[in-house]
Parts: structure tokens; C-alpha cells; sequence
């Protein structure tokens, strides 16, 4: 039994809306005080005067809206701003300025503060970027609401149907043992394709019940040794491998990265999977796996990881199709699958705020590009990195 708890769900907080306000000048926050009193019920308002105890309440409870000072002494704006963002990128974030030119309003908007205002504040403005805030909160919130109505129905319904479908093989098994002999052979080859089309079907909700899961649970990033867990993965793969001459190249000293293990193990099983499944027989088939050096990665924190094989490539009409659920591209359709593995990986991506796109030359290569959060420095979990070797097998 797995021992992962089940997010914090943000629809069962108070209907109110969270404020947090954040200003270390007390006439400021009277300001504030004639703007909130003046407003109707349904703000729940806590300020604060010191930053440091504004990020205490940040990592302890989801707002809807900070606001918050951009100078300030010891911690100032920016680092409430991305505090912030990091405990719940969905919120609103204002800041407050005495110079409405300044870079440092330009890197707020970087890191996604959604507008600022300039003092003296004027208690009209205040009030409509209050409100022009919590209408944007109000949408994601419905938004919200509508994908995780649609996501219970639909694992109620898989549910539903994998006890309908047990019930069909269960009394396809009862005829093909008991009424065999009364079936001619088209009667007990229709069965077993019934048992066959039973399996299929039972496969695809297992995968929708895999998919609607990513993202429930609470996960536990650590540090991972990448060529480890690699390793640990190509292990089962080696006889297919080995059986149809695949080359697997694994770059020399793989970072390490910061992941949730099952996570990591998903994605690169079904990437080396895929490789495999889609070489073409009648060339020197090879699988690279490695970190991309000459892409620009416009995330500082993230590592750009590539797997590219030589196999019968993906038409560029279906680059991006292939990361939904249930699309596989044509004249594929003798190799197995039900077209779920992509979508699993890219979710899981997303699910640690990372992203995946593929380019291939049709009938030549296909390159899956990956992210993968660099290793966590103030992390003490690293496992110690046995150096990783090139392996051909
Ligand atoms: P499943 O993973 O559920 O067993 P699948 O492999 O068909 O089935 P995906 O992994 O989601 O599903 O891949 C979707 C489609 O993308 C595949 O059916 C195939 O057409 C194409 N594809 C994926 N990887 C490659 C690859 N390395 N080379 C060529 N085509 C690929
Ligand atoms: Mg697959």
C-alpha cells in the first residue's frame, strides 16, 4: 500500500478570499485598512508589517492576493513576490512602489506580479486593482472547479466500466470452458476476439486511471542520480535490445536532478520503450540519451535532457497530437500500445512544472526534448553518484 497522502485540497478552504498585505509603514496600512473596511464581506484580510512573518504566512496558508511593499528592510518585494509564486503560482500578487519607473517593477512583472501602484496610494485605485484581481482569481478557481468535477465523473465512469467489462470476460470464459463443444469454430474465434477486444478495452481505462491519478497524490521530490536510475531502467530493456541489434548510448556523467522517483522512473521507461518500439529493423539502430548542450534553455534551474533514436520517425502533422491520450500515429498499428505513454510522461513533466516536445525527420530520427529541475542544492538526500560509464550493449 503506498504511503503518498492526498493533496491539500484548496476547494474545501473558506469561501472567502484570502489577502495577504504586506508594508512596514503603519500609515500605509491604515490606507489599506479605510480601502478593505469600505468593502463587502468575503475578504478574509491578515497584515503584516514584517516581511519575515509574511513568508511564515505564505508557506502556511493559500491566498488569493498579496500585496505587498517592493522596499523593504532585510526582505524586500521581489522575495515575498517569489515566495509567492513558488507556494501557489496561481495567486495574485500587487505591488506597492514610490517610483513607478524602476527596474525593479520590470522584474516583478518577470516573476508574475500582476500590477503595481504607486504611493501615495489613491483608495480608487486600490480598490479596482482589488477587484480586477479577484475576478481573475474567481475564473481560475471556476476553472478549477469545472476540471475536477469532469476528472471525478471520469474515474467514476473507468471504474463503472472495468466492473462491466470483468463481468463480460468473466461469462466469455464461463462459455468458451462450458459451451465449447456446442460452438462450431467461427463461434469460438468470435469468443476469442470478444476476450481479446476485453483485454484492450481493459488496458485503456487502466491507463486513464494511471493518467486522472498524476497529479492527486502528493509527491516527494529528492535529488536522484539520473545514471543510476538509467541504469536500473535498461537493465529489463537489454534483451530486446541485444535481440534487435539496438545500440543503447548513454552520455558519460549525467547530472543528477530533482525528482520524484516513480516520476522519473515513468518518464524514462516510456521514452526507451517508445525507442525501441518504433526503430526501423533495417538500419543500425541506435538510442541516445543525454543533456542537450547546444539548445538554450530559458530556465536557469532546469537541465535540458534529449532521448533520440533512429527509427521510423513521427510526421510533423502529429508532433504535438502524440502527447494526447489515445493518438498514435498511422501505419504503426502493427506494434502494441494504446497511445497513453506520452501523454503519462508530459503530465508527470507538468506536474514538477517541466515540458516535453518532440522533432523528427520522417522514416530517419525522432528527438524527445525534456526539462528536469537541476539537483537541489540544500537537499541532504543526494545518493552518492557512482559515475556513470558509456554503455553499448
Ligand atoms: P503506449 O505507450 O500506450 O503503449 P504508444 O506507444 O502507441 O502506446 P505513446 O507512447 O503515447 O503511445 O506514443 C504515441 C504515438 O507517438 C505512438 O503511437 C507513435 O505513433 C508515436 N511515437 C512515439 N514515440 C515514437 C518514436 N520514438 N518514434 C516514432 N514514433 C513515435
Ligand atoms: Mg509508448
Amino acid at each position: 500500500m503506498s504511503t503518498t497522502k492526498l493533496k491539500n485540497n484548496r476547494n474545501t478552504r473558506e469561501d472567502s478570499f484570502n489577502i495577504l498585505i504586506v508594508d512596514d509603514d503603519e500609515l500605509v496600512m491604515e490606507s489599506f485598512d479605510r480601502v478593505f473596511s469600505a468593502e463587502e464581506n468575503g475578504f478574509s484580510v491578515d497584515k503584516t508589517t514584517d516581511a519575515r512573518h509574511a513568508i511564515d504566512l505564505i508557506e502556511k496558508r493559500v491566498y488569493d492576493l498579496v500585496i505587498t511593499d517592493l522596499v523593504m528592510p532585510e526582505i524586500d518585494g521581489i522575495q515575498v513576490l517569489r515566495k509567492v509564486k513558488k507556494a501557489n503560482p496561481d495567486t495574485e500578487v500587487i505591488l506597492i512602489t514610490a517610483y513607478s519607473s524602476s527596474s525593479s517593477i520590470l522584474d516583478a512583472m518577470y516573476f508574475g506580479a500582476s500590477n503595481y501602484i504607486t504611493k501615495p496610494i489613491d483608495p480608487a485605485e486600490l480598490r479596482l486593482h482589488v477587484r480586477k484581481a479577484i475576478n481573475r482569481r474567481k475564473s481560475i478557481l471556476e476553472r478549477d472547479r469545472k476540471i475536477a468535477e469532469l476528472e471525478r465523473l471520469s474515474y467514476t465512469l473507468a471504474h463503472d466500466f472495468k466492473a462491466s467489462l470483468l463481468s463480460i470476460r468473466g461469462f466469455a470464459r464461463i462459455l468458451l470452458n462450458d459451451y465449447s463443444d456446442k460452438l462450431n469454430g467461427d463461434g469460438q474465434f468470435l469468443l476469442y476476439r470478444i476476450n481479446a477486444n476485453v483485454s484492450t478495452m481493459e488496458s485503456m481505462i487502466e491507463g486513464l486511471l494511471e493518467y486522472a491519478k498524476i497529479g492527486k497524490l502528493e509527491i516527494n521530490p529528492e535529488n536522484i542520480n539520473t545514471a543510476k536510475l538509467i541504469n536500473k531502467i535498461t537493465e529489463n530493456f537489454k534483451p530486446i535490445l541485444k535481440e534487435n541489434h539496438i545500440d543503447l548510448i548513454i552520455e558519460k556523467q549525467l547530472p543528477d536532478v530533482y525528482f520524484y522517483r516513480s516520476g522519473l522512473l515513468t518518464i524514462f521507461a516510456n521514452l526507451i520503450d517508445n525507442a525501441i518500439k518504433y526503430a526501423r529493423y533495417d538500419a543500425e539502430s541506435y538510442i541516445k540519451i543525454g543533456v542537450s548542450k547546444d539548445r538554450v534553455n530559458s530556465n536557469a534551474n532546469q537541465l535540458l535532457f534529449y532521448i533520440e533514436d533512429n527509427g521510423i520517425g513521427i510526421p510533423q502533422k502529429n508532433l504535438k497530437l502524440v502527447f494526447d491520450i489515445f493518438q498514435r500515429c498511422e501505419k504503426i498499428m502493427n506494434k502494441n500500445g494504446y497511445g497513453m505513454g506520452l501523454a503519462i510522461v508530459k503530465k508527470v513533466l507538468g506536474s514538477m512544472n517541466c515540458s516535453i516536445h518532440a522533432e523528427s525527420e520522417l522514416g530517419e530520427k525522432t528527438t524527445f526534448y525534456f526539462t528536469l529541475p537541476k539537483k537541489n542544492p540544500v537537499t541532504t538526500n543526494t545518493p552518492q553518484n557512482d559515475g556513470s560509464q558509456e554503455i553499448t550493449i
